[in-house]
């Protein structure tokens, strides 16, 4: 794409990001218009050439060259019988409300290709057609206009150089970047031995192109230990782009740090850095809507744009409040210059979300304008429950019931339907958990006419933001998992109390095509919302993705590469099988850098935390905490697999052992009383902090030195025994064979060994690892423990 002679470079760009570029105009309008979905854009692009005369060609490769810019792209079809060209876009709704700047676009994009065709074929003049289709009905709207060739022409050269500059700026940075990242130093001097493993498989994997699972202790410097290999191999593996994905806020912090030590060793400082934030994080005007009717940050957005993109990429530091302070100058949304700045970053630290979710921008653009995309997955132990939420749904009685009065009156036989279906089911099911093999038919059939009939009334109320359309979000969202419901989900129905209605997804899909009056067969239940339930008790319908490989399998193979590293990663085989990666991913196992002498690794041989036995042995367990604590008196941390559990032992120890200082963790801890709590591990202290196992205080804390001297760990870290988990363990087991324990005991002993991490911080540490329950001595549960644990 680019040469570092000024005089020789070419940019190559696409029609779509060149007219994206040159011709967005005016406001930002994130208004939810249904659209339709690609696979209805695949239809109705094939309604429309099934229409067209047999020599009608389609999908028409085109390219041009003006100065130093190639531009190249694929025009929908041309029939050269009647000497038209045509630009397909399939909708939804009436072609009236497709806003007048995106329209502009299409235009933009059909005369562009109008240029490259006339000059390919030679033609004197040319019709352009812009053939909107309507996904349902897949009528035909055409704009039409004849246009010759030599204002084409010059319309496409103004184009071009609207784009040069910018392009030539793009190409000259693209080489100085590669410049220097090629001889870019480690910024501290020397790695150390286990980082210096861990940088040269990460080095490895990405020459090959190949994904790495490498699970890396504690205090060997991960985040410079890969992020430095995967820049030193952006020139060379010519990769346009770096994502830093993290799965705690913790985690984005320490990349930043790392990526800022980094940019000051590069040459020029070269590299242009963004961090992604949520919308909520972003945005100025929290209860206004994204359209340039109502937010003044939307209006205007795209005319200052290019002014605020120029100063964004001259500042090259982008983080939050780089964005803030540029988008605010230039009077636009600090939220979507972010993602406008996608396009111009070279490393992005982000959220798992922004790669791994359906509606993840890095990725979806990365294919969209076919990067080489590396990513790097930190604390990637937590990826496998990340991704499952991104692939689940659900959607409660009660939201349905309350969407009743609210709704329009021809959608609510639709709704009443839904409602009747969730409370017969319910009420039918023997106990408060049902599991079903497949989604129950009639339940599918009736979301499917509830989102037909929402989304009939959201194309005629396009501007409507509501509690209505939070609803039809969550009811599509559900449809959405619902349309990929395989051998990888659960569906599954619950009695249970009424709880707060859960956040809708932030982005959401157009609904099904659906017969509406199938909705009049069903008379006598007219106002009939089914059963009803006990007071405070809800049903709550769930599609659960149990295995996200199905879906994130073909995310890995449209990566360059990634590198997924943890403390607790293993067994690779769990990872590997569970996120779909290729099966050439890469493994490594890197040492710890503490002599194994530094860590003393105590199991309680007769104590049983099984939870039958967990009041009988509460004495003895907390015999261990108070011996352990006369014998090396500091601070420890103890962890305890539920809060009841926790409060049990908590109070069993101060009744039995008075004198040993103890503080909890408790249910809802805010910022303060999180910050109140790890406080009190001062230096040389004294005491016993009470937490969760998988909590807050089990991951992503370090209190090095005396600070923390050691932890006890009771369970090992099962999840609950419920009708639920018995189903994911049948699923898994069935998937993946008996005696993995991926539904249970790997996980479970993930979080005991990231708690344990708690203790050691650095070389010089040494300290204590409790483990409270003698099934730590069976030879399963001992494998998956680290290796260099002295049990
Ligand atoms: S400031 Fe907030 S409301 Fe305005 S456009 Fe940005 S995200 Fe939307």
């Amino acid at each position: 794409m680019t040469s570092p002679e000024p005089s020789s470079w070419t940019y190559t760009v696409s029609v779509r990001s060149l007219c994206e570029f040159t011709a967005k105009r005016g406001d930002l309008d994130r208004r939810f218009t249904p659209s339709a979905t690609s696979l209805e854009g695949q239809a109705g692009q094939m309604a429309v050439i099934a229409r067209r005369s047999p020599g009608y060609e389609t999908e028409l490769p085109l390219q041009g060259q003006h100065g130093h810019l190639r531009v190249r792209g694929r025009a929908d079809g041309f029939e050269a019988d009647v000497n038209r060209l045509e630009e397909i876009k399939t909708i939804r709704g009436p072609v009236e409300i497709i806003p007048e700047n995106r329209r502009a676009l299409h235009w933009a994009q059909l005369e562009t290709y109008g240029a490259l065709i006339a000059a390919d074929r030679g033609l004197a003049e040319l019709e352009l057609a812009l053939v909107y289709v309507d996904a349902d009905t897949q009528h035909e709207t055409v704009l039409r206009e004849t246009v010759a060739a030599p204002a084409l022409q010059a319309a496409f050269e103004a184009r071009c150089r609207a784009f040069e500059a910018w392009a030539a700026q793009e190409a000259g940075h693209r080489a100085a970047r590669d410049e220097a990242l090629a001889q870019l130093p480690f910024p501290l001097g020397e790695l150390r031995p286990g980082q210096r493993l861990l940088a040269e498989a990460v080095y490895r994997a990405t020459a090959h192109g190949r994904c790495l699972l490498a699970q890396a202790p504690t205090g060997i410097g991960k985040t410079l230990g890969t992020l430095y290999p995967l820049l030193r191999a952006m020139p060379s593996r010519q990769l346009d782009k770096i994502g830093y994905m993290t799965c705690k806020g913790t985690g984005r912090i320490m990349a930043l740090d790392a990526l800022q030590a980094l940019r000051e060793a590069t040459p020029g400082r070269h590299l242009r850095v963004l961090t992604l934030v949520a919308k909520e994080q972003a945005c100025e005007h929290p209860t206004l809507a994204c359209h340039g009717d109502a937010c003044p940050l939307a209006r205007g957005f795209y005319d200052r744009l290019p002014a605020a993109r120029e100063e964004a990429v001259r500042t090259a530091w982008l983080d939050p409040s780089a964005q803030r302070r540029i988008a605010l100058q230039h009077g636009i949304c600090p939220y979507y210059l972010g993602q406008e700045l996608l396009r111009w970053a070279d490393v992005v630290v982000g959220d798992v979300h922004h790669a791994f979710d359906p509606h993840g921008q890095l990725f979806n653009l990365a294919q969209a304008q076919d990067w080489r995309l590396a990513l790097l997955v930190d604390e990637a132990h937590n990826l496998v429950d990340r991704a499952r939420a991104m692939y689940s749904a659900t959607l409660s009685l009660q939201s349905v019931r309350d969407t009743l009065p609210q709704a329009p009156k021809p959608m609510r036989p639709a709704l009443r339907r839904l409602a009747r279906e969730l409370a017969t089911l319910a009420g039918a099911q023997p106990a408060a958990y049902q599991a079903f093999a497949e989604v129950p038919e009639a339940l599918a059939d009736a979301l499917q006419l509830v989102n037909a009939a929402l989304g009939e009334h959201m194309q005629n109320h396009p501007l409507e933001n509501g509690p209505l359309m939070q609803f039809y979000f969550e009811t599509l969202s559900l449809q959405r998992v619902l349309d990929k419901f395989g051998e990888h989900s659960l569906c599954d129905l619950e009695r249970g109390p009424a709880t707060a209605r859960a956040a809708a997804p932030a982005e959401p899909r157009a609904a099904l095509p659906v017969n509406l009056s199938l909705l009049d067969d069903d008379p006598d239940h007219a106002e009939d919302t089914g059963p009803a339930l006990p007071d405070g008790t809800d049903v709550l319908l769930s599609i659960r993705n149990i295995v996200p490989g199905a879906f994130l399998r073909q995310r890995f193979e449209g990566l360059h590469s990634a590198t997924l590293f943890s403390a607790t990663l293993g067994p690779a085989d769990y990872q590997r099988d569970l996120l779909g990666l290729p099966e050439d991913t890469a493994w490594i196992d890197v040492p710890a850098p503490f002599p194994p002498e530094h860590l003393s690794v105590r199991v309680a041989d007769r104590l049983s935390t099984r939870y039958e036995h967990r009041e009988a042995s509460l004495d003895a367990l907390v015999a261990v905490l108070a011996r352990q604590f006369e014998e090396h008196p500091g601070n420890y941390l103890a962890f305890f697999s539920s809060f009841d559990y926790l409060d049990k032992a908590a109070a069993r120890l101060a009744r039995r052992h008075p004198s040993v200082p103890q503080w909890s963790q408790s249910r809802a801890m805010g910022e303060a009383a999180r910050r109140a709590f790890l406080d009190r591990f001062v230096p040389d202290g004294r005491g016993i902090g009470f937490a969760v196992l998988g909590g807050a205080f089990a991951e992503g804390v370090d209190l090095p030195g005396t600070r923390l001297i050691g932890a006890f760990i009771a369970t090992l870290g099962l999840p609950p025994v419920s009708p639920l988990q018995e189903q994911v363990r049948e699923r898994l087991d069935a998937m993946f064979g008996a005696d993995h324990g991926y539904a249970d005991l790997v996980p479970g002993l993930q979080k005991v060994v990231q708690a344990a991490g708690r203790v050691l911080r650095s070389v010089d540490d040494r300290g204590w690892v409790w483990l409270l329950d003698r099934r730590y001595r069976r030879p399963e549960v001992r494998a998956l423990l680290p290796a260099w644990w002295q049990l």
